[in-house]
């Protein structure tokens, strides 16, 4: 467990430090934007969708270390997926972050590569809406649902 908490630490000042995919995205076809009240953190999601696939994706926003790592690694994360693997990547990522799935975080992050050291955030439950604030944007762009999400 310290191996993954140390893990999870460095991922997470990694991707604060250089986000990927931190830019505008000219030609994004699904936009979604998310909130987080409890933190302030924002997030405007871009997705570029075509023949079924994400194509391109990229995000901009203010926010916490936390939000902004987890936008960071899932956009980088979901591009090249089919939109149905995208979607199922945000269940099992919130299944995972909730503790729906299993109380073995090992188990839970099963399969889910560099996206499982996100787990570590479940020692830290305040934080547990910044990690998943940008899942739940991607899951908002994927259903087109027009306002904006918040995880209040
Ligand atoms: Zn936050």
């Amino acid at each position: 467990m310290s191996d993954l908490r140390d893990l999870y630490q460095d991922v997470i000042l990694d991707h604060n430090r250089k986000p990927r995919n931190f830019r505008l995205l000219e030609d994004a076809n699904r936009t979604a934007e998310g909130y987080n009240p409890l933190c302030g953190d924002q997030i405007r999601l871009y997705l570029h969708v075509e023949d079924g696939m994400i194509k391109d994706a990229a995000f901009q926003g203010k926010g916490c270390a936390i939000s902004k790592a987890s936008a960071s690694m899932m956009t980088a994360g979901v591009i090249g997926k089919p939109l149905d693997e995208a979607e199922s990547l945000f269940h099992r990522i919130h299944a995972m972050l909730t503790g729906e799935a299993t109380s073995n975080i090992d188990a839970a992050g099963d399969g889910l590569g560099k996206l499982a050291v996100f787990a570590g955030v479940r020692e830290f439950p305040s934080r547990i809406k910044c990690a998943t604030l940008p899942w739940h944007t991607l899951h908002a762009a994927l259903s087109e649902t027009a306002k904006p999400v918040s995880t209040e």
